[in-house]
Order: C-alpha cells, then structure tokens, then sequence
C-alpha cells in the first residue's frame, strides 16, 4: 500500500485540514512554503495522468474549499501535480500541492533548459 493511502487508512498520522467522503487535505510534511497542503482523492489513482473527468470535478471544488479554509483564497496561493518521471513525482498517488502565505517565486518551477539539454 502507498504512503498517501496509509495516511488515508490512518495508519501513519497526518496533520489533517479538511476531509470528506472521498478526499483529504493535510499539511506537507516538508513544506516548501508557508503554508504547504497536500490534497489528494482517498481513492488510489497513480497521478493526473490517469484521474477521470468526474473525480477531477469533484477536486476542484474540494481544492477550492481547502484554500477558504486556509484563508488563502483571497489573497492567492499556486496548485501544483507533479506527473511521473520528468514531472518530479516523488508519491505515486495522486496529489496537488496548494501553496500559500507568501508571494511565491515562479521561475524555479521550470528551470530546465528548454532546448533540451542537460
Ligand atoms: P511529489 O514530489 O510526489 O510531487 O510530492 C510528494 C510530497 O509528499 C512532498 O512534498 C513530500 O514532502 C510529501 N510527503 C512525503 N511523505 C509524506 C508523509 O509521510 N506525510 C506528509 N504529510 N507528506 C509527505
Ligand atoms: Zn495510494
């Protein structure tokens, strides 16, 4: 069983934001930034690359509601999937991480070359 669906089982703790039948936020055990929150479906789907339209809707709202929660939805925050290899996925279940509390930086968030190099 993956790490995500042991938090989901409570078989190792998370520090828990909002929860319902069917998704869960909690904080990043490594935040990278002032607020750091995981959401994630409490169904096992591998990443973006493989979640259906229905579940993705469903999300969306739930995502939305975890940013009121947070207090961050009017003053801004970033959603990020990391997909697979090349995406950086380290947790093969899917998750967004929402980001908040701060200005956030963008340019490291792409800084391969884009020609391709290494
Ligand atoms: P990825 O690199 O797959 O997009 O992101 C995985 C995220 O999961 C990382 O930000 C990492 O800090 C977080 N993470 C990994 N293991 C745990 C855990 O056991 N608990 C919590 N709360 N976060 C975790
Ligand atoms: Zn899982």
């Amino acid at each position: 069983m993956c790490i995500f669906c042991k938090i989901v089982n409570n078989e190792i703790p998370a520090n828990i934001i909002l929860e319902n039948e069917d998704f869960l936020a909690f904080h990043d055990i490594n935040p990278k930034a002032p607020i750091h929150v995981l959401a994630i479906p409490k169904k096992h789907i591998d990443s973006f690359n493989e979640v259906d339209s229905k579940t993705m809707k469903n999300m969306t709202t739930f995502m939305q509601n975890v940013a009121k929660e947070l207090n961050i939805d009017k003053s801004g925050y970033r959603v990020i999937t990391n997909i697979g290899e090349n995406g950086g996925q380290e947790v093969g279940h899917l998750h967004f991480h929402i980001l908040g509390g701060a200005k956030l930086a963008w340019s490291h968030l792409s800084d391969a070359d884009p020609k391709g190099n290494i």
